[in-house]
């Protein structure tokens, strides 16, 4: 039996099930890794398919009566598990940090934004509103209201432990929808460490139902296919987005998906070259590169390209790898042998293609899953990183000559979540903004997330937004309602 790291000892490794916390039902267990030591830091429960559907039943039975409850009541639940998260800011970000290697300034950083969603969501809860019309004719009014659509699954990934379920969970709370929950099996300490606060918060049981497994597909298709889940939420790969596509087809399950990208960082002639390199270290190295907005492909003006790829190169090279609970430490390590594995194949395939490391590009010696912050110089089109999420700290530097072309460049490939753009010319910031086929534009910024924004991708990044004013409609349905006018004289009678 394993015994827990002090940090995490607090947090019930349970299934969350109806309210109660409880053992998986063939008693298996999955250890957790820290991804900087490889050492266990915990084992939580195991489902499995028969436990999935323990909680789905739970989701089920508790939805009548959660969407009835009133939105102010639903609103200060959340923003108690708000005041409570913020309150236990430093312990979450230190389960954060050893769950999945972040450095830790960076873990308050998501423990804050994550936050962020449990109160604008909070606020969102009792602005909920419909519309009162009149039908042409005179003869009918036409009421329309707004209903929870029902019980969700939700599906959250490793790289943002605490964000992606928050960005999730707080506008289902918001809108009266119930829950079943799986987070990724790497980091499920802090989805865990989250649902015993939205407990201690006031949210009522079978709410929110969390289901570790390390069997995804089986637990995951069952809820899927039951016909009594009504909604899918997912965060991930765009691979597993199309399958669960494929799965609420079944039973027309309304689906939000937010999926990979391969971000487009454009630098301009005109461009401040050191905004520009602030803007790359943000949109690069944020979270090792393990983020779905990472800039991927880096095209820089042929005028600016050797310059600025040195910048960056020198600003690369002076970080600080190391274990994340390091105070120094700016660069954690990535998540497991594969992420890293998967890395490497890139950088050397970039190599293999004509591209110089500025710097980094060698796998360190020793344990943890470590990968040095690369640039990559005069990297090829055909290279394998040009069409895959790279997932790491490697930067690939790629001049160009003509607006026109970059765009084209920009926007050959099956995704579209997210661009940069750095260029001090107001009209050409708009006209590139739009001709970028993405859902979302920094415009002289390397960092575009905040919960009171539309988050999302158009293509094959996702469908549906999570986040701003638009957030909650993912959990909401309308429902018009006819009713006839007694007075009203239709333009016939008339
Ligand atoms: P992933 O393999 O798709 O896993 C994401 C989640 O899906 C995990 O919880 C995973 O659990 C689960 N899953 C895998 N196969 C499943 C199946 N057959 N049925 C149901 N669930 C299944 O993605 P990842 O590699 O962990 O995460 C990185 C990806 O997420 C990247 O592509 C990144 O761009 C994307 N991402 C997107 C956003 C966004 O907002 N657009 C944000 C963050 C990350 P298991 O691991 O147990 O299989």
């Amino acid at each position: 039996m394993t015994t827990p790291h002090s940090a995490v000892a607090s947090i019930r490794t349970e299934l969350l099930i109806d309210g109660q916390w409880r053992a998986a039902v063939e008693g298996r267990v999955f250890d957790v890794e820290n991804p900087a030591t490889g050492d266990v830091l915990t084992a939580v429960a195991d489902a499995d398919p028969a436990d999935g559907d323990a909680a789905l039943a739970a989701a089920v039975r508790a939805q009548a009566s959660w969407a009835r409850t009133a939105p102010r009541y639903r609103s200060e639940i959340l923003r108690r598990a708000y005041d409570l998260v913020m309150s236990r800011q430093d312990w979450l970000a230190e389960v954060m940090t050893l769950e999945m290697g972040k450095p830790l300034a960076e873990a308050k950083g998501e423990v804050a934004y994550a936050a962020e969603f449990l109160r604008w969501f909070s606020e969102e809860a009792v602005r909920v509103s419909g519309d009162h019309t009149t039908t042409g004719d005179g003869a009918n009014r036409i009421i329309v209201t707004r209903e929870p659509v029902g019980p969700c699954v939700l599906i959250t990934p490793w790289n943002f432990p605490l964000a992606m379920g928050t960005r999730k969970i707080a506008p289902a709370v918001a809108a009266g929808c119930t829950m079943v929950l799986k987070p990724a099996p790497q980091t499920p300490l802090s989805s865990l460490a989250l649902a015993g606060i939205l407990q201690e918060a006031g949210l009522p049981d079978g709410v929110l139902n969390v289901v570790n497994t390390t069997d995804a597909a089986s637990v995951v298709e069952r809820w899927m296919t039951s016909g009594k889940a009504r909604k899918v939420s997912f965060t991930g790969s765009t691979g597993v987005g199309k399958l669960l596509l494929r799965q609420a087809a079944e039973t027309v399950m309304r689906s939000s998906m937010e999926l990979g990208g391969n971000a487009p960082f454009i630098v301009c002639a005109d461009a401040d070259v050191d905004t520009a390199v602030d803007g790359a270290m943000a949109a690069k190295m944020r979270n090792m590169g393990e983020a779905c907005t990472a800039a991927n492909r880096m095209y820089v003006h042929r005028d600016l390209a050797a310059t600025f790829a040195e910048r960056l190169a020198a600003r690369m090279a002076a970080l600080t790898v190391g274990n994340g609970l390091e105070s120094d430490t700016e660069v954690g390590p990535l998540i497991d042998s594969a992420g890293r594995a998967k890395v490497q194949r890139l950088v050397d395939d970039a190599l293999a293609r004509g591209a110089t490391a500025l710097t980094g590009g060698r796998l360190p010696e020793g344990p943890g899953y470590f990968y040095p912050p690369t640039v990559l110089a005069d990297v090829s089109a055909e290279s394998d990183l040009m069409s895959t999420e790279v997932f790491g700290p490697v930067a690939p530097v790629i001049p160009f000559d003509d607006e026109d072309d970059v765009i084209d460049r920009a926007n050959d490939t099956e995704w579209g979540l997210v661009g940069y753009l750095f260029t001090q010319d107001i009209d050409r910031a708009f006209d590139l903004s739009e001709r970028l086929e993405v859902g979302m534009v920094g415009v002289n910024t390397g960092l575009v997330s905040n919960p009171a924004a539309p988050f999302g991708g158009v293509k094959q990044s996702g469908l549906g937004r999570e986040g701003g004013r638009v957030g909650i409609d993912e959990f909401l349905e309308y429902k018009y309602l006819a009713v006839p006018r007694r007075q009203g004289r239709s333009i016939a009678r008339s």
